[in-house]
């Protein structure tokens, strides 16, 4: 189910994967067919809670609330989310049943989905559920566990609703504080106050968090101090880095040290006055600011910005027009969409040049050999716009925080991605600038090799600093803007290199769109939108700018994805039955669209037949001239044979289009 299947036994594509909220977390999309039975399958929620009590612990284990279930689940037949109410409580009953016959204290359930934008509909559907299991709840105390953000739309319910605990984010929940302080907490709950960020990785200021405590003491009995939500989201232990300086890693803490600072905050708040506690005075020494974190000309350049540095000068459809005879691209183009298989090879060269075990020549001579490889493999797959493959680069945001000055990194800083993949993020330390020149070098030579087009390929700073991990002290606004002209400067220096056609590439623009549509605009579209446009406003019109976006569900925002102003966007659309076709049909979306026509999440080979399928669907919607041919995202993580194979299939099925097509032009 999660990776898809092609074998003697059939061929089926891989569930929708989906971002889990607004974090890089993801997670498989539940489907519920029209004949099926939910039921508790096995006891495998309790192994954890098991394991701890042979070790003296007592835990309390963590399921998925069933309207978080329901709500993020995909009915695949006539049946909706609310025709599996029974049939969910029943599974759920089983839940509880189980806990109270192995000695569970608490049952904590997790209903994030309670912070997004609630109908009337979904309130009643969550009283619903819960009236009617929590009747069965016996000896367990049930803790419902809500975070990322408020829960402004069921405050009332959540606290009219007989369960023993609720669970609050007061750090990403915006009103949190408002609605406990307004509407009150009753008396015979815990209140789990998330107090301690447990998304970021930087101290927590104590100042803040034991006022905050002293607030609520005065209207809530009893309460629990927490991390604001799962620590799935940040590092192990600050303890695995012993290559940053003091002065940097006291300012770090990662999920270990943020119990440390449960503990510590605890004891304070017990005190009768905490202002002279070494504990807390040490902490607050942390936030005075330092040098090491401060460079004014960044701050001087962002400030001087004005409406020129966001816009381009020739408006896009006469681009559009010079491009396409400039760059004689055939109809109906075929690319990728940058990074090829990393083979042995390939990680080994740069895990010899990180031990130090090869020169930076060697490296490089190395990397080199990888492009020109890429490049004629390419060209003999008949591909239109080239790669250079990005065999430099361990990670697309790790490999530009390195060139950049402000930037922090670790060694051990893993958080979970999807399945078993990780990712490293850099942090955000101080004032950020480019060091030097980036990937010009190796674009340059990749373009030398081939009278084709080779892309140069960028991250945007929207997605840089979406997967870093920000600054807590400065505005996002202002971090988006100092990697933007980062990222200009190597815009255009690739320009000026006679690299025609560059990708910016804002794979995380959508994942941090704030959870609830009031504060989009307010805070995060703006900025988000003008920090890519500044990346490349001051290029010539010939100059083709592409984009590209992991996360294809920009329904709601396409103008403001037309208004980035970029050429081409290519995105991920396989997974999510290309519904979004309408919607850009709809908006009359003017940027050249390339919609992914294959998953790159699983091994599976798609055929010819299937890839020329989803481009006539693409093709009703999509002006030809308009489209472009492409996978749905980086071809890192796939091997080789079926990169080739799926890549064939690919222009051969674009190469019979355009047969098909040009009879109609
Ligand atoms: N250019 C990047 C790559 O191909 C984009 C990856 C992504 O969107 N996550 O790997
Ligand atoms: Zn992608």
């Amino acid at each position: 189910m999660a990776r898809g299947y092609q074998g003697a036994q059939g061929d089926v594509k891989a569930f929708t994967m989906k971002k889990w909220f607004n974090t890089n977390y993801h997670y498989m999309v539940p489907e519920l067919d029209d004949d099926m039975e939910l039921k508790l399958r096995s006891d495998a929620f309790l192994d954890g809670f098991h394991q701890a009590r042979s070790l003296g612990i007592q835990t309390k284990p963590v399921v998925a609330g069933p309207f978080t279930f329901l709500k993020l689940a995909r009915c695949t037949g006539n049946k909706s989310a609310t025709d599996f109410v029974d049939d969910i409580l029943f599974a759920y009953a089983d839940i509880l049943k189980r806990c109270g016959e192995n000695g569970v204290e608490w049952l904590q359930v997790d209903e994030p989905y309670l912070v997004m934008d609630l109908t009337m509909g979904d309130v009643a559907l969550f009283r619903k559920l819960y009236q009617t299991l929590l009747e069965q709840k016996g000896t367990v105390k049930v803790l419902l566990q809500t975070y990322f953000g408020d829960v402004r739309d069921c405050y009332r319910q959540l606290c009219e609703l007989p369960f023993d605990g609720i669970g609050l984010d007061f750090v990403e929940g915006k009103q949190t504080a408002a609605l406990v302080a307004a509407n009150g907490f009753p008396k015979d709950k815990i209140l789990f106050a998330g107090l301690v960020n447990g998304k970021n990785i930087w101290r927590t200021n104590y100042k803040d968090v034991l006022e905050r405590i002293a607030g609520l003491k005065s209207c809530c009995d009893h309460i629990v101090l927490s991390t604001s939500c799962s620590l799935l989201h940040v590092p192990y232990t600050v303890k695995n880095e012993p290559q940053l300086s003091t002065e940097i890693i006291r300012h770090f803490s990662f999920a270990y040290e943020k119990l440390d600072e449960l503990r510590e905050l605890c004891c304070l708040a017990e005190l009768a006055d905490y202002s002279c506690d070494r504990r807390y005075l040490q902490n607050q020494e942390l936030f005075q600011t330092s040098e090491l974190r401060t460079d004014t000309e960044v701050q001087k350049q962002v400030a001087a910005l004005t409406e020129s540095d966001f816009t381009r000068r020739v408006p896009r459809k006469e681009r559009q027009a010079t491009q396409k005879e400039l760059l004689n691209l055939p109809l109906l183009p075929t690319t990728t969409i940058g990074s090829f298989p990393q083979t042995k090879e390939v990680m080994q060269n740069r895990t010899k040049f990180r031990k130090g075990e090869i020169s930076e020549e060697e490296y490089r001579n190395n990397a080199k050999g990888f492009i020109r490889d890429c490049i004629a493999l390419q060209e003999n797959i008949g591909l239109d716009v080239l790669v250079h493959g990005e065999f430099e680069r361990n990670d697309m945001v790790e490999f530009f925080g390195e060139n950049l000055s402000g930037y922090v990194f670790t060694i051990g800083g893993w958080v979970q991605s999807y399945g078993t993949r990780g990712v490293k993020p850099p942090i955000v330390f101080g004032d950020v600038k480019r060091k030097k020149s980036i990937t010009t070098d190796y674009i340059r030579y990749a373009n030398s090799l081939t009278d084709k087009d080779v892309k140069g390929m960028l991250t945007g700073p929207v997605t840089i600093l979406n997967w870093s991990f920000p600054r807590e002290d400065i505005s996002t606004q202002e971090m988006m803007y100092q990697i933007g002209l980062a990222i200009r400067e190597e815009v255009l220096e690739l320009e000026a290199a006679g690299v025609r056609i560059i990708q910016i590439d804002e794979a995380a623009l959508r994942e941090k769109l704030p959870l609830r549509r009031a504060d989009w605009h307010s805070d995060y579209l703006n900025f988000a939108i003008k920090a890519f446009r500044l990346c490349h406003a001051k290029v010539k019109p010939e100059t083709q700018i592409h984009t590209h976006m992991c996360y294809s569900e920009f329904e709601d925002i396409i103008p403001e994805i037309d208004a980035m102003d970029a050429d081409v966007i290519t995105f991920e659309a396989s997974r999510s039955k290309l519904t979004i076709l309408d919607s850009l049909m709809a908006h009359h979306f003017e940027t050249e669209v390339g919609p992914g026509v294959y998953d790159i999440h699983s091994p599976r080979i798609p055929s010819v037949e299937e890839i020329e399928a989803a481009l006539r669907l693409m093709l009703d919607k999509i002006p030809a001239d308009h489209l472009w041919v492409n996978p749905d995202c980086g071809l890192k993580t796939r091997g080789e044979t079926e990169t080739v194979a799926s890549l064939k299939n690919m222009v051969q099925a674009a190469k019979n289009i355009r047969n098909e097509c040009k009879g109609d032009i």
